[in-house]
Parts: C-alpha cells; structure tokens; sequence
C-alpha cells in the first residue's frame, strides 16, 4: 500500500471505529471541521491529561489557566494578526480550486529533495559500504542538476518571503511550471493576501455591534493574563503559564484531515524570563519537549527539528518539531522566542503597565517570553497513523491493529466472558466493577471471542480479559496482550496492579 492508500485506509478506520467523524456529516459535512467520537475523545483527552501534568505538576514555577475565545478586538491589533496573519493565496481558473501559493513551492521543492534522496539511495545500494555521501552529493551529475534548480527556486522563495512580494511568488510558480493538481493546468489568478481570522459580531443590535474575532491562538490569552496571574500566584520569574483550549483559523486549503482544521485545538505554554536569558531557555525547552514527544515511545527517529530561516518580525530564535506523518515530515509543534514583542505591544495599546520587578537586579522590566506551541489534532493524528498496522496472521487472517501507546490507548481492558452463561457474565462484572474506578474498560459479551479480539484490536485496547469456567474455581483469568497476541493466565486479585504498571500515565511522567 502506498503511504497515500495508506492514509485514506486510515481516514476510514477512524470513522468506523468511532474516533474522528466529519462535522455536520448528515448534511454532507462542513469543510475542515471534524468531531471527535467515543473513542477520539478518549484518545485526546488521554492527550491532554500527559501534556497538563508534564507542564503543571512536574514544573513548580508552571501553572495553568482556562481563558475564553473572545477577546477585546484591540487585542489582536496589538498581537498584529489584524494586520498580518495572512496567507498568500492562488486560485486555479479551470478547477476553481484554491491553494496556498507557498505551499505549491514547498510541495515543489519537496519533490526535488525526494529525486535527490532517491538517487543518493541508488548510490548507496550501488557502492554498498564503500559509499562516501558527501562525495557523491559533490559529484553525481543528477544530484548536482537537481541541487542547483533546488537553490535557485529555494533563493527565489525565502526572498519573496521576505519582501513580502506576491508577484514574485506567482512568477516563481509559472516558471517552475506548477501545476493544478486537479485540473493539471497552469491557469492562474494572482497571488492575494487573505486573513486568517474568523469575526463575528458581539452586542444586541447591529448598529451597536462590535466586530470580535475567534481566537487564532491561545497564547494571547495568556499574555493579558499575565499580571492577574504573576501578582496573585505571587509568581517569581522564570515562571510560564500553560492552557489547552480551542483556536479558529480560516484556513485557504484544508485538505489533510486533522491535520489542518478550521476549528482546532492547541496546548500552549508561555515561558517568561528576564531579558537576555531567551536563548537558552529557548534550547532547554527545545530539549524538553523533544523529550515529552520520544519518552512516547514512537521511535526517536520520527521526530526532527526545523529551525525557521525566516523569523517573525518579534521572533529571535524558532524551531518546528515534525513528526513523519504518512504524508511526510510536518509541523506537529512550534517553538518560539517572541521576545517582549507580545507584552510590549499589550502594554502600549492597553495604556497598562505591564511589568516585573525584579527584586534581585532592583529593576523592573517587561518579561521576555519563549513559548511551546503544540496542536492536540495533530498529536491524534500523530498517534493514529503511527499506531495503524494492517497484519497477515499465521491462519491467512488479516488484522488491523492499533498500537497505541498504552497509557494513551482510549480503552485499556476489555473484560469477556467466554460464554453468555454459567456465571460468567457475573464474574466478568464483578472484574469490571473493580477496574472501572482507575481504567476505562469495555464489557462486551457479543460474538466469538476471536471477534471480540479483533474489535478490541481495532480501537488499541491493550488488554483482553477473558473469563472461562476455570476462572470460577480458580479465581484466574486470561489476560491477552494486543501487540505480542501472547496470552497469560493471572489471578484476578493482580489484575489491576498488571495493567496499572502497563498503562498509567504517572510511569510516563516518571521517565520525563
Ligand atoms: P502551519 O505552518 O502548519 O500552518 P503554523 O506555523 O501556522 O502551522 P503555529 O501558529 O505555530 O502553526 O501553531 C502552533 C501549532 O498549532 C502547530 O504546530 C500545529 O500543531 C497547530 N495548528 C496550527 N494550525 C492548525 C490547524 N489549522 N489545524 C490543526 N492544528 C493546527
């Protein structure tokens, strides 16, 4: 299966298993807009809940808050999204679709950098261990061609990045001969700016009526926050602020499922520090949280940095952690030093003060900020496809598997009596009503206990219960594993102590 079939297999299986669905589906759907079912709420809050207490409790100096969607418009004056969240967009005039012209350039590049992997990969198998890479890279005559149209087009698109020039970006596109992936022409508009931000109207009567934006970020309301919570958490710097909550951005192509959703999710942190210090705070935290995504367990290698070339005007230093989505390595969380640029900028429009003194320096001073800006769908999105495996049995049977991290996993024990009878059911009960306090467990009695495997396979439960006859003698159950299908047989009274080891959260924190 190709990585595409792979990802479409996987859309589907989220939606029969319950897990993500599309908005408003028995009215066709709304475009980019997705909710959550039983088995994705689970999921993501198991999500949240290790990102909260990694943040909150393992950091002294870290507390959370919960701050509302709207806001005073002026704020985002002062944060700059009314002038500057905007997104070059293009439309093709046979297919009437839209995209991101940026994002055409990058895919375009992308695909230069795949022919050159893919000869370098040529060149190794070829050479076998005498392979050199870098000096293959400075002389194979197809690297090299390659190479040199990636620099050039490269150049081209951070400086129309940088000046800002739509033109530019529109002449790059027709010269490298991108195009409409729907209707396969080169039939373009020009490139337009076109604001993120979603508004609606606050007040009773339309005269009266205010235009309020939907949040684009959190992390502003973090940053208004910041006096209420440094004066009345008595809060001494370095200290950060964490929330999890919704933000809204009116995305031009929204086309990766979770990953890029008009309505979304994002766990934010904002770390304030004393002036000076940003940069290495910038790296501890960048260490930090690769740690918080490979202490996951879905392999180190998945993860890398990207250090931005081009920095927001009130950025000093920035990195993106990508994840190896089936679709390629993608942004999964942004690390930024915004220097004072937010609470300056809130100080200035509010007319407040927003400062810190000092007691050690004797001074005060307006906080620098590092942030860690992560989005919750995209961390789903992350597990899910890491987690999805379709296998071929031994008995020529395929199952579909989803090895979910185990402390993650919506479900962590199914409990199933072999049989609807004997009393089976009763004890299978009575081990449910024990679990259920500390784990999220399934009863189910329906089909064959290989049906029920499978089901449980399907939504990533870790553990199958299962209770015989002999459980009613010998107070023992099967306990089936979902990764390694091994089967053990244990005394019901150690039941929670194996799954708690398995699946709590706490052992996660543990190694951070
Ligand atoms: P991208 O370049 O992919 O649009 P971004 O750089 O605009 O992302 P940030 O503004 O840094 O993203 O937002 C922080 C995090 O919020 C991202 O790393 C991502 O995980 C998440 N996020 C941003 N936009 C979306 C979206 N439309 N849908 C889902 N998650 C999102």
């Amino acid at each position: 299966m190709t990585q595409d079939e792979l990802f479409k297999v996987l859309v589907a299986h989220c939606k029969e298993y319950g897990f993500i669905f599309p908005s408003s589906e028995i009215y066709d759907g709304l475009a980019a807009v997705y909710d959550y079912g039983q088995m994705g709420v689970e999921l993501k809050n198991n999500i949240k809940q290790y990102w909260w207490n990694a943040m909150t409790r393992l950091h002294e100096n870290i507390v959370g808050i919960d701050s509302c969607i709207f806001m005073h418009p002026r704020i985002w004056e002062a944060s700059g999204h009314v002038g500057a969240f905007n997104d070059p967009l293009i439309d093709n005039k046979d297919s009437k679709k839209r995209y991101r012209a940026d994002v055409l350039i990058e895919d375009y590049l992308g695909k230069i950098e795949e022919k050159i992997r893919k000869e370098v990969e040529k060149g190794r198998k070829r050479f076998g261990d005498s392979f050199d890479e870098a000096q293959f890279r400075a002389t194979n005559p197809n690297v090299l061609r390659e190479q040199a149209k990636y620099d050039e087009v490269h150049n081209r698109y951070k400086e129309a990045e940088q000046t800002n020039d739509l033109a530019a970006y529109k002449q790059i596109i027709v010269d490298c001969g991108i195009v409409c992936p729907i209707s396969g022409t080169c039939n373009w508009t020009d490139v337009r700016q076109f604001n993120l931000m979603f508004s609606t109207s606050m007040g009773s009567t339309s005269e009266g009526a205010n235009t309020i934006y939907l949040r684009p970020e959190t992390a502003q309301g973090i940053f208004v926050n910041y006096l209420n919570v440094q004066k009345t958490g008595r809060m001494k710097i370095p200290f950060g602020i964490a929330q999890i909550g919704k933000a809204f951005r009116n995305e031009i192509v929204a086309r990766q499922f979770i990953f890029r959703m008009r309505e979304f999710e994002q766990m934010e942190m904002q770390f304030f520090i004393k002036p000076g210090t940003e940069l290495e705070w910038f790296a501890k935290w960048k260490e930090q949280r690769m740690k918080w995504h490979v202490n996951i367990g879905m392999g180190a290698e998945n993860y890398r940095f990207h250090d931005h070339e081009k920095l927001a005007h009130y950025a000093n230093a920035a990195t993106d952690i990508e994840f190896n989505f089936p679709f390629g390595f993608k942004e999964l969380e942004g690390i930024h030093s915004r220097t004072n640029f937010d609470l300056g900028n809130h100080q200035k429009f509010s007319g407040k003060k927003i400062e810190y003194f000092d007691s050690e320096e004797n001074k005060a001073y307006t906080p620098y900020v590092v942030e860690t800006s992560i989005g919750v769908d995209r961390m789903v999105l992350a597990v899910l496809s890491h987690a999805f495996h379709e296998e071929q049995l031994e008995n020529g049977e395929t199952r579909v598997v989803l090895s979910i991290p185990a402390p993650l996993a919506p479900v962590k024990a199914a409990v199933l009596p072999l049989v609807k009878k004997d009393g089976l059911p009763e004890l299978a009960q009575e081990i449910m009503n024990d679990l259920k306090y500390d784990f999220n467990c399934q009863y189910e009695e329906k089909d064959s206990i290989g049906k029920r495997y499978r089901r449980q396979d399907a939504i990533g439960t870790p553990f199958c219960i299962t209770v015989d006859h002999e459980s009613l003698t010998d107070r023992c159950v099967t306990v089936r594993e979902r990764d390694t299908m091994t089967q053990e047989r244990v005394p019901i009274d150690r039941l929670h102590e194996m799954i708690e080891k398995k699946v709590s959260l706490n052992v996660l924190l543990r190694n951070l």
